[in-house]
């Protein structure tokens, strides 16, 4: 009987980095299992020291690892390995992580020869093809390939000759055996990871910098709502860790189509029947707004603030658009998709942001920002760096020509360690190329904006300022500007927000390598390692530095943000005696309804003359003048359901060091993390 290991190894040196059950590999040995009678030993492996182990039991007949831009160091170490121990194990590799050009990937192929055979695009047919051959060339790779065969998305060399078939889809996801189903996974439900489903696969959009932009991705499969179904209900039954309570639904478009609209009410009685899971990790449709705004209601109406209606968008600037080939939902429906959606303050309004985006400008960028935050008033914003990802078509060598990408790299966030092999140990890293200029950004500009990007995350994602900033909001007012003046104007005034400045720079820019040798070679390198690892060589700069900024300097980013939204409304002749009153007691609100990690169990007390109770329903979006009232005592307090989550996300993502504390802002809805406010 065949041994295999099946491997989606992900690094742990600063903790679990890819922490998902491993669906996509999950797939393939599913499909695999079936169509050979499951005539087969395996393994699903997704931690280096559990593969260590199993190879000291045993070397694998077949070897197969995924391969993602977060662990393809790690898993070639492996495979290396494995080709001097066991010469006689095939070793094959699968994954989005492959260029889409021929010569790159013949090279690639050439270069890492403890390949035996590289899978591109889909990977269940390809791989049962594989094995069938392997099996009939009497388990011989070097017979198997010296038959020179051809076939769909199987790549490999053979003396000095690149063989590839041609490129393939599933198109029939239901003949895909489901990898919970069938208890392929059970073993995994000891671990700290969040399990992962797929209602459907592909992506009708050509986005340039994406890896599932190819045409050949455009056509949709999808799975029955009884199929998906029951595999909620098996990972239902079976959570039994913190990490569990989350589901990643990883389509590319969720909510945007027709069946969504029954998938969504399916999950919904789901949360009813087992109050699970606690949160959906999901990437929205760019098209059918109303669709989606129904899917989150619905979903949300079960459990409020579990999912996040999330129209991402990259930009709004047309010229970039188009420069990357994304469509998006028009800037009039995004605004209607508010209204449309229930009025609940824990509603998470979410999307992505790109810096550096082919056209893209310091003007344009902040105009993007300004868009979602005062003319959407969005109130959950991630903006990431440009990286370039292989696979993509922003990866070809025309099209970084065309629109002069300037890269640097640098070492992939949390993905470093240490790791046991054999009786030895290796130091290990992943690399990212990240777009640090183009044709028309300066590395001037792209540095103003990542300072802008990070008061963004500061002051605007999960709305932790919302007591102040809600009546800037109500007024038809920029918070935008607000963050200009804070930015050019005020920060200067206060030290520690100066430093926390000086040191988000010095963190963004000081890890940067010009070229990826000089990179591999300071990585490779055990003290190098641990240098990551404690944060001397930096971190997640834009969480870190958030988490900082909470932690160490809130009182100060309190006082800033007063400082700039009074002279902002002096400005305007619009401030007023009594607004700064209401200032000074929303600040000290604030302060207490905002989770702290030194004391998230008691209550607190405090004297209000505006009705802030009434405040807290309307998102704080009102005139101050017509919620005054007379002095009086109310106490601040986590409710039982709240101390659940807060309690949840401390075991998920750890509360000891700057780099756990990031994680728990980034991960989690913080906006269901606000004391609530009641009469003494
Ligand atoms: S970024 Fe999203 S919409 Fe664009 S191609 Fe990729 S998956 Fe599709």
């Amino acid at each position: 009987m065949l041994k295999f290991l099946f491997c989606d190894l992900t690094h742990t040196g600063l903790g679990i980095n890819n922490n998902t059950f491993p669906l996509g590999l999950g797939t393939v040995a599913s499909y695999l299992i079936k169509s050979m009678n499951e005539k087969l030993k395996y393994e699903i492996i997704k931690f280096p020291e559990n593969l260590n182990d199993a190879l000291k039991r045993e070397f694998p007949d077949v070897l197969c690892m995924s391969y993602f831009a977060f662990n393809a160091n790690l898993s070639y170490e492996y495979a290396k390995y494995v080709k001097t121990v066991s010469p006689k194990t095939l070793v094959v590799f699968g994954g989005p992580n492959f260029s889409l050009e021929k010569e790159k990937r013949k090279t690639f192929l050439k270069n890492h020869p403890a390949i035996d055979f590289y899978i591109k695009w889909d990977g269940e047919y390809a791989l049962t093809d594989l094995i069938q051959r392997y099996i009939n060339s009497g388990l011989d790779i070097t017979n198997l390939k010296s038959s020179n065969f051809i076939s769909d998305n199987i790549c490999y060399t053979y003396d000095d000759q690149y063989l590839e078939g041609d490129d393939k889809r599933v198109t029939d996801l239901m003949n895909i055996p489901s990898p919970y189903l069938t208890g392929l996974f059970d073993n995994l439900f000891q671990y700290p990871l969040t399990p992962t489903i797929e209602t459907n696969r592909g992506c009708p959009f050509s986005c340039t910098f994406c890896n599932d932009g190819h045409s050949l991705r455009n056509a949709i499969t999808s799975k029955s709502v009884e199929f998906v179904k029951e595999e909620l209900e098996y990972i239902a039954s079976r959570t039994n860790h913190p990490a569990h309570y989350n589901i990643s639904i990883v389509d590319l478009n969720f909510g945007m189509y027709k069946e969504d609209l029954i998938t969504s009410k399916m999950i919904n009685s789901i949360i009813k029947k087992y109050d699970w899971p606690n949160r959906i990790e999901i990437a929205m449709g760019k098209s059918q707004p109303r669709r989606l705004v129904e899917v989150a209601n619905i979903i949300n109406e079960a459990k409020p603030g579990i999912m996040k209606l999330a129209p991402s968008f990259q930009s709004t600037d047309i010229e970039i658009l188009k420069n990357v080939k994304r469509k998006n939902i028009s800037m009039d429906q995004l605004i209607k998709m508010r209204d449309w959606s229930q009025q609940d303050t824990t509603l998470e309004f979410f999307t992505e942001i790109i810096l550096a985006l082919p056209g893209d400008s310091l003007i344009r960028h902040y105009k993007t920002l300004e868009d979602c935050i005062d003319k959407l008033l969005m109130n959950s914003i991630d903006i990431h760096q440009l990286t370039i990802l292989k696979g993509s078509e922003m990866e070809t060598t025309y099209y970084r020509d065309l629109y002069k990408l300037n890269s640097k790299f640098r070492v992939y966030v949390g993905c470093v360690g240490i790791y046991p092999i054999g009786e030895n140990k290796f130091p290990c890293a992943e690399i990212e190329e990240v777009v640090v200029s183009n044709k028309t950004l300066s590395f001037k500009e792209y540095i103003e904006c990542r300072i802008m990007n990070l008061l963004v995350k500061i002051y605007i994602d999960h709305d932790p300022f919302s007591e102040i900033l809600g009546i800037i909001k109500k007024s038809d007012l920029s918070v935008f500007e607000i963050l200009l003046l804070l930015k050019n104007q005020i920060l200067s005034n206060y030290s520690s927000l100066t430093d926390l400045i000086n040191s988000f720079i010095e963190g963004s820019t000081k890890p940067l390598f010009d070229n990826l040798k000089e990179i591999n070679d300071f990585v490779f390198d055990f003290d190098n390692i641990k240098g990551y690892e404690s944060g001397k060589y930096g971190q997640n700069e834009l969480s870190t530095h958030r988490a900082k900024a909470y932690v160490e300097n809130l009182d100060d980013l309190y006082d800033a943000l007063k400082d700039a939204t009074i002279l902002y409304l002096k400005n305007k002749n619009l401030i007023s005696r009594d607004l700064e009153n209401y200032f000074e007691e929303a600040v000290e609100i604030a302060k207490a309804r905002k989770f702290n990690f030194d004391n998230y169990k008691d209550a607190i007390e405090k004297e209000i003359s505006f009705d802030f109770i009434n405040a807290d329903k309307l998102g704080f979006i009102i005139d101050p003048q017509n919620h005054k009232i007379k002095r009086k005592k109310v106490k601040l307090f986590y409710d039982e359901k709240q101390l659940i989550i807060i309690k949840d996300m401390i075991e998920r993502y750890g509360k000891n060091t700057l780099h756990e504390k990031g994680k728990f802002y980034q991960k989690g809805n913080t906006m269901l993390m606000n004391r609530q406010i009641s009469y003494i």
